[in-house]
């Protein structure tokens, strides 16, 4: 996509971005807030319609404070995620959000869109790690949230309706973080399984043996190691041969031992009753390191093979074997593609992928765009999904909310929307595409 912008202005302060925020509301002209610039749906881009200001978070970039004793890190919205984790951890902490995109992306883009990554299935995703905002409000007004409670119910929660609002109710211009103490040990296991239905059966075996020392589970095709192979030669990756299926779990503990015996214990049991053909047990944190590179570098091996169609979806878990077959067999039978389906199989999250096959380009697929995607958004739909499990709306998904979403939930939306922004100036476009009162 390609944005449009009357002038990028990069304030330092937060009564800057309110005074930048009150010349738009009273010219009525529109505001984009800008992160990043990592979203992946379009949300920061503003292709056409009046030209709008492009509101950067860049110079807000500071650790505004931390307070071991509630367990709070308090920064400016600017500040890249790797920069917040960075911080956390010199105070001997963890903040829980992980991202491949966390060298470029910004803790109020985060916010915004309420982003998951692959630690979800143990500490919840960014709204969850949360506890306040400073955000400003359409008009220009500033809202002091910046909370370090662990509980406040004094009415309606204005930090839940800004997270995951991707800029269309404000400017997110600082947070209050809850940091957790980091597990003393960290083993991750590569695991050669027969098919997803199987993997599912795993987390299943994981949760009941070692329940919450699982931070994550993730899915791996063979189509992912074969576009690694293709486009990261030097890439080290796990298996000889490239198995058609594999998870990476990820674990942690205080006693290093004992949770490698407990692992140990239940690929065995699993391998004993079918559910594992194979697996590879970190014994260092290099090896730890070289594992999880693999599952990191599977979005950039996949932006150079380039998707006709991306979709982030989720299905309630145990409905992702039957989600991958059905959607195999229906796509395929249009056309031989390459499907590079991966994801957070421990929260039901999805990454289902659809390329060209080899030698041929995606301009070549450009009629079947929609009916690949209207394939895979009723199937989802269907099975009582979400077709966007952590990416948001943005712009290229409004289309898709109207027809996919509960029309009570969409008429409430467009209420709070009229309630919060009556110029409708934030973020224009986004959510709800042009019309959005
Ligand atoms: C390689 C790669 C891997 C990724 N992996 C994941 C993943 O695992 N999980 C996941 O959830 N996402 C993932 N993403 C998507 C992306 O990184 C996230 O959506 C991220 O949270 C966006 O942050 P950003 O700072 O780049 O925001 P931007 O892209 O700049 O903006 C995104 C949206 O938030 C709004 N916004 C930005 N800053 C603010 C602010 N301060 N106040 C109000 N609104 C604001 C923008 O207007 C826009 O609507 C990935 C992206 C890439 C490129």
């Amino acid at each position: 996509m390609k944005g449009q912008a009357g002038v990028i202005l990069a304030p330092t302060t937060t009564n800057d971005v309110a005074t930048i925020v009150q010349h738009c509301f009273e010219a009525r002209v529109g505001v984009v807030p800008y992160g990043g610039g990592t979203g992946l749906v379009g949300g920061q881009v503003c292709e056409s319609g009046p030209t709008p200001v492009i509101l950067s978070l860049e110079r807000m970039n500071s650790v505004r404070g931390l307070s071991l004793d509630d367990d709070v890190l308090t920064v400016d919205a600017g500040v890249l995620l790797a920069d917040v984790r960075g911080a956390a951890q010199k105070a001997g902490r963890l903040f829980a959000l992980s991202l491949a995109s966390e060298g470029s992306c910004q803790i109020g883009g985060n916010l915004a869109t309420n982003a998951g990554g692959i630690q979800v299935l143990r500490y919840g995703s960014a709204r969850d790690l949360c506890l306040g905002v400073e955000a400003v409000m359409p008009d220009g007004s500033i809202l002091n949230g910046l909370s370090r409670l662990h509980k406040d119910n004094t009415g309606y929660d204005l930090r839940d309706l800004l997270i995951g609002s991707e800029g269309t109710l404000g400017v997110i211009t600082g947070a209050s973080l809850r940091l957790v103490a980091p597990p003393k040990h960290s083993i991750s296991a590569f695991v050669q399984v027969p098919d997803p239905t199987q993997a599912v059966a795993l987390l299943g075996l994981c949760k009941d043996a070692i329940g919450d020392s699982i931070y994550a589970f993730e899915l791996i095709s063979g189509r992912g190691f074969e576009f690694l192979r293709e486009t990261q030669a030097a890439l080290r990756l796990p298996f000889a041969l490239d198995p058609a299926w594999s998870v990476l779990i990820d674990a942690g503990g205080d006693d290093e031992i004992a949770l490698s015996a407990r692992i140990e214990s239940v690929l065995a049991a699993a391998h004993q009753s079918g559910l594992v053909m194979d697996a590879l047990i970190s014994q260092s944190e290099s090896q730890r390191d070289a594992f999880w590179q693999v599952r990191e570098s599977i979005p950039e091996a996949n932006r150079k093979i380039g998707s006709i169609y991306s979709h982030d979806i989720s299905v309630p878990v145990g409905r992702i074997p039957e989600f991958i077959a059905r959607a195999d067999k229906a796509l395929l039978g249009l056309a031989p593609f390459r499907i590079n389906c991966f994801g957070h199989l421990g929260d039901g999250n999805l990454h289902y992928n659809v390329f060209p096959e080899t030698g041929r380009a995606r301009r070549d697929y450009d009629g079947l765009r929609d009916t690949i995607k209207e394939t895979v958004y009723e199937l989802v739909h269907e099975l009582e999904g979400s077709i966007s499990a952590e990416h948001g709306i943005g712009r290229l998904k409004t289309g898709d909310l109207n027809r996919y979403s509960d029309p009570t939930k969409i008429k409430a939306m467009r209420s709070i929307k009229a309630a919060i922004d009556p110029r409708g100036i934030m973020n224009p476009g986004a959510i709800f595409g042009s019309e959005p009162n």
